[in-house]
């Protein structure tokens, strides 16, 4: 009975005589139907169901029967079927239930059970009874969910393609654009409207990067093509875009279609051509440095890192070593390698962690004119003045580092040091001869000297002791005059003698343990009593800082260093000296602090020097030679220690002195 030709097409309302059957003849339709069946009496009651139905909703067909329709149906369509059922009888006729509507049943586990249901009334032994044919539509469901959620993602991949900033295309296999979205209508000016039809490549006046024919070669060839294009917008503008291509064929393999998204790298492209002028510009300037550096006849090189690894070097920088130095190769590592030897003014090996290089790299130090002497690989020496700066100026790095950091080991945080070399070799010869003369000259000085000391200091002492008629005044005056003079001439002779003492290695060192705080307390007592105006003061919590030194070389330094603190603060002020004990290295640093003149910056390098005398030490007319600070330093590094100093003119100099401790 399921079967719509049994029922025919009987036709309800009433005026139609509706289909009789008996309840046999029901039951057998029923058994043998493919649909499940229900038959429901008036008062919407389960008259019967079959087999397929009972499934369908997971009860047996004894549960079911008499039970009220609505039991089928998810509750919330209880009432408003109960209204529909009722108006059914009332006018009953063969149709599909809910037409246009997705219909849901009720399985006994309480879960909806979408499903198709016809109705036909029949007189059942007389009574008017409706047969629903129910159809599971669960797959079908499915499917139309599943095709409306591809529907929806299809929708979306649109919408996505409009949102897009590419411009993307597809033209048909005649080259004739057929979509066109807006980002296609931003980036060229033209609507989607006035592009479709058009020839692509006629509408952009592309241009290739080889020719449209290799274009097409290579899509047909690979089913698609990357490259860059250059377009003509519709204002006449140029615009650079990144392309890509792709073939659609129709399943004999004839072209379709082609899809086009282009991307707009005009700007990248502007900010590529800038850094590459920007990168020219820089390897040019190098360039041109590099030629500067080559062409000065002192070695220039540039470190980096703290074992003063090689980064660039110009072409005196070899023959100095008389060895290649690798870029890259640290510093130590060279040395060795080639058997280079360093070593200090006075010719004595110099440790590494002093070679003015290490000293720059290391501590960040500006050496500055400091002596070294190289023993090359074939055993000549070679004198230099070595400056060594740390380089913080960005501008500097920043030319040297886009060049060196393509090229060598060199990493961004790395600081560069500028170390140059200057070849001394004809300033020692001079000096060397000028010390000889020096020499001489001191050593036939000293005679005659003595002699003149001598007789000088005799008649003062005789003539107070009331040998011979007594003096005026003025030839006192006059006989202290001279004694003060060759006092001072004494002086400068011994000054001289030390000079090429040292030069020549004759100075020779008597040591003995002296205790450094009683010697420096006494020297300041000493210096005290020779001023007014000076205020001399010492810190030190030490009781006793032995140090194995040359007891009079070290008051000699300490008297200088003293002397020189009174000299050059003329307005007189307070000498602070503090004495403390250092741990590493292992020594005692001793400093002379006065709120003098000062040393103008611009001399501070060569202060050290032999002869040198500040600027304001000259105009201020203060008198002296420039050899004392010479000697100091060189008697204190023949000691094992260190001498240097602060200073700011105007305001004062400070002057450190350390010697080792046993
Ligand atoms: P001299 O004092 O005989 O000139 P030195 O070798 O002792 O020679 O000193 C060299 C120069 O260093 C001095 O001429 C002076 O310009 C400067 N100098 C040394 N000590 C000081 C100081 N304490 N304050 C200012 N300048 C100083």
């Amino acid at each position: 009975m399921a079967d719509s030709q049994q029922f025919d097409a009987t036709i309800f309302p009433p005026s139609i005589s509706p289909l009789h059957v008996t309840l046999r003849e029901l039951i057998q339709q029923m058994g043998i139907s493919p649909d499940a069946l229900v038959v429901v009496d008036q008062a919407g009651s389960i008259v019967m169901v079959n087999e397929q139905a009972a499934t369908l909703f997971g009860y047996s067909s004894e549960e079911l029967r008499k039970q009220r329709l609505e039991m089928l149906l998810p509750e919330h369509l209880h009432e408003i079927h109960t209204t529909h059922r009722e108006h059914y009888f009332a006018e009953p006729r063969t149709r599909a239930m809910g037409a246009g509507l997705q219909l849901f049943g009720r399985h006994k586990n309480g879960t909806e059970i979408p499903v198709d249901i016809s109705l036909r009334p029949v007189l059942l032994d007389d009574e008017l009874v409706v047969i629903g044919a129910i159809r599971d539509m669960s797959e079908q469901y499915r499917a139309e969910l599943e095709r409306m959620q591809q529907a929806e993602q299809i929708r979306l991949q649109a919408e996505l393609i409009e949102l897009s900033h590419d411009a993307i295309l597809i033209r048909d296999s005649v080259s004739r654009v057929i979509f066109w979205n807006k980002g296609a209508e931003e980036l060229y000016g033209w609507s989607s409207q006035e592009a479709l039809g058009r020839i692509t490549n006629s509408l952009l006046k592309t241009r290739f990067p080889t020719s449209l024919a290799e274009v097409d070669a290579h899509l047909e060839r690979d089913g698609r093509w990357e490259g860059e294009l250059t377009h003509t917008r519709r204002d006449g503008s140029l615009v650079v875009v990144e392309s890509r291509q792709m073939l659609v064929c129709d399943v004999q393999g004839h072209r379709t279609a082609i899809l086009e998204i282009n991307r707009d790298i005009t700007e990248r492209r502007h900010l590529e051509q800038a850094m590459q002028a920007v990168h020219a510009q820089a390897v040019a300037r190098l360039d041109f440095l590099q030629q500067i550096m080559d062409a000065l006849p002192g070695s220039i090189y540039l470190v980096y890192g703290s074992d003063a690894r090689l980064l660039l070097a110009n072409r005196a920088a070899a023959s100095l070593w008389g060895a290649i130095w690798h870029i890259d190769q640290p510093m130590l590592e060279f040395l060795a390698t080639n058997g280079i030897k360093i070593f200090d003014a006075q010719g004595h090996p110099l440790t590494p962690k002093y070679f003015a290089t290490l000293r720059a790299v290391q501590e960040g130090e500006t050496v500055l004119h400091h002596q070294e002497t190289i023993r090359r690989p074939n055993g000549s020496s070679l004198p230099v003045l070595v400056n060594a700066v740390v380089l913080n100026s960005s501008r500097w790095e920043n030319l040297v580092r886009e060049e060196v950091e393509s090229t060598t080991q060199y990493a961004p945080h790395e600081s560069i040091t500028l170390v140059v070399h200057q070849d001394v070799s004809a300033l020692k010869e001079a000096e060397y001869l000028k010390d000889e003369f020096i020499g001489v000259a001191a050593h036939e000085l000293r005679n005659p000297l003595a002699v003149l000391k001598g007789y000088a200091e005799m008649l003062v002492f005789q003539t107070a002791r009331g040998k011979g008629p007594k003096l005026a005044a003025w030839q006192s005056e006059a006989l202290e005059e001279i004694d003060e003079a060759t006092s001072r001439l004494d002086k400068l002779t011994e000054d001289l003698l030390d000079v090429t003492r040292l030069q020549a290695g004759r100075l020779v060192l008597s040591r003995e343990p002296t205790d450094l705080v009683a010697l420096t307390r006494r020297m300041v007592t000493q210096r005290q009593m020779t001023t007014k105006q000076h205020v001399f003061s010492l810190d030190t919590e030490h009781t006793s800082l032995v140090v194995d030194v040359d007891r009079v070389r070290i008051e000699q330094v300490l008297t200088n260093l003293l002397s020189n603190a009174i000299k050059y603060s003329p307005q007189g002020g307070p000498i602070e000296l503090t004495l403390r004990e250092e741990v590493e290295p292992h020594a005692t640093l001793l400093s002379i602090r006065d709120r003098g003149i000062g040393i103008p910056f611009a001399q501070q390098a060569r202060i050290f020097g032999r002869f040198v005398r500040a600027e304001n030490a000259r105009t201020s007319e203060i008198t002296g030679t420039g050899l004392g600070l010479y000697l100091s330093r060189e008697l204190v590094e023949r000691h094992g220690g260190r001498l240097w100093f602060e200073s700011t003119e105007g305001e004062g100099s400070t002057f450190f002195m350390t010697l080792p401790l046993a």
